[in-house]
This record gives C-alpha cells, sequence and structure tokens, in this order.
C-alpha cells in the first residue's frame, strides 16, 4: 500500500507572492484543479491525503468539504506557504495551528498530519518537529532523504518511524521516496520528477520504492491546469524578470503529460491515505483520527 498526497496550494498566488513580490489571496484555480483530481480520483476508486493551506480553508471551505466528502484525509501544509526556514519558531507555531483550526472547524474532526511547504525541514529546522507535537500533530511528511540543493536532509532513515524528541515526545515521520542510483539518493515520485521525466521512469521508481516499502507520491493541484495566465513582470528589473519568466515557462513545461501520468499510476499501484499506510507500516492505531477536535476560539486565524 503506498501513500497517495497533493498538497493543495494555489499556484497563481504563491508565485506571485514569492517571485513578483505581490501579495494576494488564493485565485478560483486552486478550487477547479483540486476538483479535477477528486474527479481522476474517483474514477479510479482511491483515497488520499490532501495537505492543505490554511489561506485555501479560509477562502474555499466548500472545497474542504467536497474533499472530506469524499473520504479523503486532510492535512496541514502551513497557512501562507512559508518554508520553516524563513520563520521563528513562533510564527511556524501560528502557521500550522491556525491552519489546523481552520480545517478542523470546517470538517468537525482532528487534522494529525503536516507537510512543511517545500520539504522545509532539514538538519537546521528539526526544532519545528517539536512544535508539531505541541500543537497536536501525530506525523508529519516534509524530510526528503536527499543532499539536496534546495532541501534535503542527508542521511536520513528511509522507513516510516517514530522519532524521539529532545523533551521526551516523538512524532512520526514518513519520509519522501527516494531511489539510489551510483550511491546516491535523488528524489522520485511527484511534482516536478513526475513531471519533467517520462510516465515510465516514474512507474519505475515507484516499483522500486515499493518492494522495500510504502511508496510516497505527492502532487499539485496546479501542475494540471493547462490555461495558465501569462505572467505580469514589468514592476520587475530586467535581470529578475528575465530569472522569473524562465522560472515560469519551467513550472509549466510537461504540464499536458501529467493528467495521462496520475490515471496510469492510479491503475498500477495500491493507494490509501498517508494514515493508513502508517497504521499498516506501524502495526499499530497511533494516528487514528477518531479524536474529538479542539474547540478554536472566534479570533483563530
Ligand atoms: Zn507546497
Amino acid at each position: 500500500m503506498n501513500a497517495l498526497t497533493v498538497d493543495v496550494e494555489d499556484y497563481h498566488n504563491v508565485f506571485a507572492r514569492d517571485r513578483l513580490a505581490r501579495s494576494g489571496p488564493p485565485t478560483r484555480a486552486v478550487v477547479r484543479n483540486t476538483q479535477k483530481l477528486l474527479d481522476l480520483f474517483a474514477e479510479a476508486g482511491v483515497r488520499g491525503t490532501f495537505f492543505l493551506l490554511g489561506e485555501v480553508a479560509e477562502c474555499f471551505p466548500q472545497l474542504i468539504r467536497d474533499i472530506a466528502a469524499g473520504n479523503h484525509e486532510l492535512a496541514v501544509h502551513g497557512y501562507h506557504h512559508r518554508q520553516v526556514f524563513k520563520l521563528s519558531p513562533d510564527e511556524f507555531r501560528r502557521e500550522v495551528a491556525d491552519a489546523k483550526a481552520r480545517i478542523e472547524d470546517i470538517i468537525g474532526c482532528a487534522v494529525l498530519g503536516h507537510r512543511a511547504p517545500a520539504f522545509s525541514i532539514m538538519p537546521q529546522t528539526r526544532w519545528a518537529l517539536e512544535v508539531l507535537v505541541e500543537v497536536g500533530f501525530r506525523y508529519d511528511s516534509s524530510i526528503f532523504p536527499i543532499a539536496g540543493r534546495r532541501y534535503g536532509w542527508p542521511g536520513f532513515p528511509l522507513d516510516i518511524h517514530k522519532i524521539p524528541l529532545e523533551t521526551g515526545r516523538q512524532i512520526i515521520e514518513v519520509p519522501l521516496s527516494t531511489i539510489s542510483l551510483l550511491g546516491k539518493r535523488l528524489p522520485s515520485c511527484g511534482g516536478g520528477y513526475l513531471r519533467h521525466f517520462p510516465g515510465f521512469v516514474t512507474r519505475w521508481a515507484m516499483r522500486r520504492v515499493a518492494q522495500k516499502r510504502p511508496a510516497v507520491l505527492y502532487m499539485h493541484p496546479y501542475e494540471i491546469e493547462l490555461d495558465a495566465p501569462a505572467i505580469e513582470t514589468a514592476h520587475l528589473d530586467w535581470a529578475t524578470a528575465r530569472r522569473v519568466r524562465w522560472i515560469h515557462r519551467l513550472q509549466l513545461r510537461n504540464r499536458r503529460t501529467v493528467e495521462t501520468k496520475i490515471t496510469r499510476l492510479l491503475s498500477e499501484f495500491r493507494f490509501a491515505p498517508m494514515r493508513e499506510v502508517i497504521d499498516h507500516a506501524l502495526g499499530t492505531h497511533s494516528a487514528d483520527n477518531q479524536v474529538a477536535p479542539q474547540t478554536h476560539g472566534p479570533d483563530s486565524k
């Protein structure tokens, strides 16, 4: 059994904020694209885990209800998609606690899982695991056990396991899937790797990972959006604008192939929400979702 996971963020407002220095709320594109993924999953009869931004839940609560109605698991992907290394422990606590509260208020049951934006839990941000336990998360799936340029935790164990923390508490970690090639650990099974490589490469990697442990497939709703509007870069200096346009083009590359690749993966592999994959792997109900949500005051974000 493998984990099917979706990081639900709106490409347009996250890109505008990170690259164009323009802030704004998520756009309806995130609703359209997530609905399309929900339809694909329903057709294939599979359920998964949706890691959601608090700001998406705030603007589009009906989308959260629609995901829950499909018996998928809901989890947290931060509030405004800010990488952990850009935050103080207090700011991180607010990001994840507010997003958790927002989603729990909509669905009426406890949210147990977390994935950091851009896999930003690394050796220098391991303090974040302690914060997650304090806030009430049971598991995290943010660690890429690779020596990456932008993210990664070299040498991190590959299996689902409990991490003992300094305070004596523990959190379950579900590391992202990697394959070893020529002695080097490489990322596989999702996101840009799914988009850029031919479909058979991801299917081969999934098969290889699944021989040893559950594979973790991850994707973003925007990766199947084909009619993304052009970006406005006139307010940027020439060099920045050129770089940003290049990044945007790279983000659009091969999107046309993604839906077919996902459909094929859904038919070829067995998937389940992450909570169930954890219970299966650890032989426990440590990630059981049948606990009452905390009550949240009117001032929760
Ligand atoms: Zn993300």
